[in-house]
């Protein structure tokens, strides 16, 4: 894409009503658009990051199985009874709307029901099971405080998965293979080093645990108890003598940390299922109860807490796997020389599948580094007179600032290879 083509500009300023640094640098980018507090539109880069978390993450649920839906976000409110989920004491975050005719909706803040609802038409024997379905689109909770930027939207966008099991022991396995499927997410997100599974509260209905995914960051608003050779953690929360006796973690093994809750998993039993009506006939023609799991990722709390957490005081460094390109091109001067040679550069690196945002622009050269460091995107190539002159490019990643002269192939080596 050539940065003369694309609508957004970075900004100079931001609204005066945003604290969180994270939605800051993400305005200033022009990635996204404050709509209001806790609602944020995507634009064409801040898109672009977001697909491409979502593609790891989709890549990850489908190679264990998981099939794709879309649910919708308007809700009945019968569905909702009979789970006992509908009144606001219970569920006190919900968007309710209302139909012309008076008739009372819900705003899908999660997807339980829908997505036991919609199986019920389909599912009915042992040969149906076991099963995964998840989706990835906008949830809307009504949170109290919005003051976190994209980390706690009162819209955002969440992948949400869930199992269906014949049995317990079932649940189990697909349960550990999600688990095992989010640490190859974060892992491929640049943040697997940093995140860890943690023990947490289960929920009001089970005695169990859940397991959040926690990312060790000064950003975060949780506390969570760090065993690192284990590379578990035990949320604050549930943290009593009592607990830790139960897990077999000893305190002397634990380090205190702030960390963000990037995902959540919860075994929910058949209370879903159960409520909804969703049973299977076994092999001997016995009507069975469903055993499923939910697993939560928030998609757009990854875009605003890898933005924060990798962010130095330049702007936005964006992990390889995630940034909205792989290239920065600046084209220094606008002579016809320095065009056509950034111009072929600019077809070639792109032909060779490598994307790259071409500052086509005919700006001050300051203004287009403060652009290139701002945007976060990993490499940066200049072409200038200086150059052109030797026929090579000038290379620098984001993360350094060494910067060194290349010809062609060793430029697009380091651009594929990182060599
Ligand atoms: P939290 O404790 O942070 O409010 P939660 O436990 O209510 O989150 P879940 O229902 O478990 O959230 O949702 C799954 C995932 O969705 C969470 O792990 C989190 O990463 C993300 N998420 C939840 N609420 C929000 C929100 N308001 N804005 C952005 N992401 C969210
Ligand atoms: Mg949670």
């Amino acid at each position: 894409m050539r940065s003369s083509q694309l609508f957004t500009k970075t900004r100079k300023t931001i609204p005066a009503d945003e604290t969180a640094r994270n939605a800051q640098l993400l305005i200033k980018a022009g990635y996204v658009h404050k709509m209001m507090a806790g609602v944020y539109a995507y634009m064409p880069l801040g898109k672009r990051v977001l697909d491409n978390i979502a593609a790891i993450i989709r890549d990850e649920m489908n190679a264990i199985g998981g099939q794709e839906v879309q649910m919708t976000a308007l809700q009945p409110k019968e569905l909702w009874e009979k789970t006992d989920r509908w009144d606001d004491k219970k569920v006190d975050n919900w968007f309710k709307t209302r139909l012309a005719n008076g008739v009372e909706l819900g705003v899908g803040l999660s997807h339980e029901e829908p997505v036991v609802d919609s199986l019920r038409p389909f599912v009915d024997s042992y040969r149906d099971l076991p099963l995964y379905v998840y989706q990835i689109q906008p949830k809307f909770r009504n949170e109290l405080r919005a003051k976190s930027g994209l980390l706690r939207g009162r819209e955002f966008i969440m992948k949400d998965m869930y199992s269906f099991a014949r049995t317990q022991e079932q649940h189990m396995e697909l349960y550990e293979r999600v688990a095992a499927a989010y640490l190859r997410v974060f892992e491929r997100l640049g943040i697997g080093e940093s995140t860890y599974r943690t023990y947490a509260d289960g929920g009001y209905f089970t005695e169990k645990f859940s397991d959040e995914f926690q990312t060790v960051s000064p950003i975060g608003e949780d506390t969570i108890y760090v065993d690192e050779n284990k590379r578990i953690a035990i949320n604050k929360e549930i943290y009593t003598d009592e607990t830790l006796a139960k897990l077999g973690i000893s305190k002397g093994d634990l380090v205190e940390k702030r960390s963000v809750e990037v995902g959540n998993i919860f075994p929910l039993e058949s209370k879903y299922s159960d409520a909804l009506d969703l049973y299977y006939t076994d092999e001997t023609g016995e009507q069975q109860s469903i055993i499923m799991g939910c697993y939560g990722i928030g998609v757009s709390r990854l875009v605003g807490m890898i933005a924060e957490h990798f962010a130095d005081e330049h702007g936005l460094v964006w992990p390889e796997n995630i940034a909205p390109f792989r290239v920065y091109l600046i084209r220094l001067e606008s002579n016809e020389q320095i065009i056509r040679t950034a111009d072929a550069l600019y077809e070639n690196l792109q032909s060779a599948g490598i994307e790259v945002l071409y500052d086509d622009r005919d700006a001050r050269p300051g203004e287009k580094f403060a652009d290139a460091d701002l945007l976060g995107i990993p490499h940066r190539v200049v072409v200038s007179a200086k150059t052109v002159e030797q026929g090579v490019f000038e290379h620098k990643l984001r993360t350094e600032s060494a910067k060194s002269m290349r010809n062609m192939e060793s430029l697009k080596n380091v651009l594929t290879t990182g060599a």
